[in-house]
């Protein structure tokens, strides 16, 4: 059996454009707009000698009021199923109370979290990534999914733990 690496963050962060970048398939649905993409979606990837699974997700929705997030069902089942997680965050957009949502729940599984701030082209990396660290889930990877800029490194880290 792969090993499942889950790609999970509210809605427009990127997960679909680094699940493509990953299976080099254009089969997610990358939509300008949040949350079009409903349901798991599945595709194999590989880095170096390592072949894995990697699970789309239709995002995690914040409520309204964006503190009591409710986590879409399909999301949930994903990171249980998961053996890494891979937490995106939108650099540029910055924390966010459904981030802080997110990463409670995260906080409470036993799995191998990576927190992704995606988005750093054209901006400086280091500064607008820094205060994604208050979200206590260890080192904050940049990478830029629309460019594949960073995303060998992160798997640098993320696939050594399977
Ligand atoms: P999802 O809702 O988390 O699946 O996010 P998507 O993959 O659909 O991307 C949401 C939006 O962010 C789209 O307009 C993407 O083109 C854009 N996007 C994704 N990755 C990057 C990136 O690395 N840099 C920039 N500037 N935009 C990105
Ligand atoms: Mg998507």
């Amino acid at each position: 059996m792969l090993p499942v690496v889950a790609l999970v963050g509210r809605p427009n962060v990127g997960k679909s454009t680094l699940f493509n970048r990953l299976t080099k398939t254009r089969d997610a649905l990358v939509a300008d707009f949040p949350g079009l993409t409903r349901d798991r979606r599945y595709g194999q990837a590989s880095h170096e000698e390592n072949n894995f699974i990697v699970v789309d997700t239709g995002g995690i929705d914040g409520t309204e009021e964006g503190i009591d997030v409710e986590m879409a069902e399909q999301s949930l089942l994903a990171i249980d199923e998961a053996d890494i997680v891979l937490f995106l965050v939108d650099a540029r957009a910055g924390l966010t109370a459904a981030d802080q949502a997110i990463s409670q729940h995260l906080r409470k599984k036993d799995k191998p979290t990576f927190v992704v701030a995606n988005k750093v082209d054209g901006i400086d990396g280091d500064s607008y990534s820094a205060e994604f660290y208050a979200l206590a889930l260890g080192e904050v990877h940049q990478i830029a999914a629309s460019q594949g800029r960073g995303v060998s490194q992160l798997l640098d880290h993320a696939l050594i733990p399977v």
